[in-house]
């Protein structure tokens, strides 16, 4: 159906009083301005709706201040929440003077690295999933103790957090709390609220493939179906925007900090992606573990990129916390048939519409516009220069012998390594004029904030560590 009669059908049918316009700014938040739905029988749809664009951290200054939302009428998606009939629309970010799209409008990087892909003739689409992964602990009093990590955990699992007075009565008695990677109901104490957030998810055009606990307690995941880059980055929000209301509705909060609780893995993004032309999926073939060449060279790029890559896929001072040996989330830029230890992963099956490259370094503080874009131009970069990412390695590398370690390259140890990388090397993202260097310098001093606000700032640990030494 054509998008605009299915929007006007949607406004009928549910008889909308709202309609909400939502964006995301360069941090990768969602944010929105509601209307009276009034507002559609004006020239909105063509026209867009003026807002000051000197609000959001990076983007116009206060004397160039305004900016024009354009709403995507194919993402009109009904607002599972809110009690008044609301109507929720996507928006593009264009510049009001000249009209054209703005630079620095993340989902129009997105849009320009699929048009990308496909002047360069190598493919016609790309396939992107990602499996963000999220805590969620009780909204409740923020405790002393700095190795507490400052919240309690879902009060069903809280003995985790050694706090084992919490409930009182006699614990030797009660079931045990501790919910690992797939536990079931009553350990799992997350499953009904996750089955809500995936009936929100999908009530928002998502289609959600499964949830799970994860390994540490408190730790869930919801996995939803593949999509083209834009749209999955789409999908990303509205699953972020479902979770956190679920959680709010729940009396908790849900976080995708990369790594909230020290001793027990991070949250990571996994990002699946392969590539087609037609029905032909390009990554299938006859090398490692049946895999192309192309798709070996598309590794190789993400390898040789990685460090810059960074910036956008692990782009928090605390995504470093999560990228250390021991907790699933890879250090080592390897790849590897199974291996959940390297940076990518081939996920097994013998059919080759399947083929596709896990990359397991991104986290879920990422702008999935950004990271998705990004992370595309690394793998195209590979294949146009055919960048070799050597011999698969098919062991634990957490556990390699130091030598045999020490000759493999990794991901940063840190956002400023992340950031510089990415000053340094940022031509591949260039290509094409998908990034450009106004995106890259102002996404640059936005993460030196960041990394100056946290390294001036006395760290709880450092209390425990010197304040009586
Ligand atoms: N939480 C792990 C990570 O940080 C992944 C664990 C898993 O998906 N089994 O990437
Ligand atoms: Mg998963
Ligand atoms: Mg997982
Ligand atoms: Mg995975």
């Amino acid at each position: 159906m054509d998008p605009l009669k299915r929007l006007l059908k949607l406004i009928k049918d549910n008889d909308v009083e709202e309609i909400d316009f939502r964006f995301t700014d360069m941090d990768g938040k969602l944010n929105h301005m509601t209307y009276d739905v009034a507002i559609i029988d004006t020239d909105i749809m063509t026209e867009g709706l003026k807002i000051d664009g000197s609000s959001f951290r990076g983007w116009k200054a206060i004397n160039e201040s305004d900016m024009t939302l354009m709403p995507d009428p194919t993402t009109a998606q009904m607002d599972p929440f809110l009690s008044v009939s609301t109507l929720t629309i996507l928006c593009n970010v264009f510049e009001p003077v000249t009209g054209e799209r703005y630079n620095r409008d993340p989902r129009g990087i997105a849009e320009k690295a699929e048009t990308y892909l496909r002047t360069t003739g190598i493919a016609d689409k790309v396939n992107v999933g990602a499996e963000p992964e999220f805590f969620v602990f009780d909204d409740v009093k923020y405790q002393a103790d700095p190795y507490n990590t400052g919240f309690k955990l879902d009060s069903a699992e809280l003995r985790i957090n050694g706090d084992k007075s919490y409930e009182g009565g006699n614990l030797g008695h009660r079931i045990q709390t501790e919910a690992g990677y797939m536990s079931t109901p009553p350990q799992d104490s997350g499953q009904e609220m996750r089955s809500e957030m995936s009936a929100h998810i999908r009530s928002m055009g998502v289609t959600v493939e499964k949830h799970h606990h994860e390994v540490a307690p408190a730790q869930h995941e919801i996995s939803t179906n593949f999509n083209t880059l834009v749209r999955c980055a789409d999908e990303m929000q509205i699953y972020k925007y479902c979770v956190r209301n679920v959680a709010e509705l729940y009396g908790k909060t849900a976080t995708f900090m990369p790594k909230p609780v020290i001793g027990v893995n991070g949250s990571g993004m996994h990002v699946h992606l392969s590539l087609w032309k037609g029905d032909k999926p390009i990554f299938a073939g006859d090398e490692y573990a049946g895999l192309s060449e192309t798709c070996l060279f598309y590794i190789g790029g993400i390898f040789k990129h990685s460090k810059a890559l960074c910036a956008f896929t692990n782009p928090s001072t605390n995504s470093y916390k999560r990228l250390v040996p021991g907790y699933e989330a890879p250090v080592s830029l390897a790849y590897s048939a199974r291996n959940r230890s390297a940076a990518c992963r081939i996920p097994s099956g013998s059919n080759p519409k399947e083929k596709r490259v896990e990359v397991r370094f991104p986290d879920p503080a990422a702008n999935p516009y950004l990271a998705f874009a990004a992370i595309q131009m690394a793998g195209l970069d590979g294949i146009l220069n055919k960048i070799d990412p050597g011999p698969a390695i098919d062991k634990d590398l957490y556990e390699l012998p130091r030598c045999e370690k020490s000759k493999i390259p990794t991901v940063c140890g840190s956002l400023r390594e992340a950031v510089e990388s990415l000053d340094n090397d940022r031509a591949f993202l260039k290509a094409g004029g998908v990034f450009d260097d106004d995106l890259i310098d102002s996404y640059i001093k936005l993460k030196m904030e960041e990394i100056t606000l946290l390294e001036t700032t006395p760290h709880p640990v450092e209390f425990q560590m010197y304040y009586s030494a």
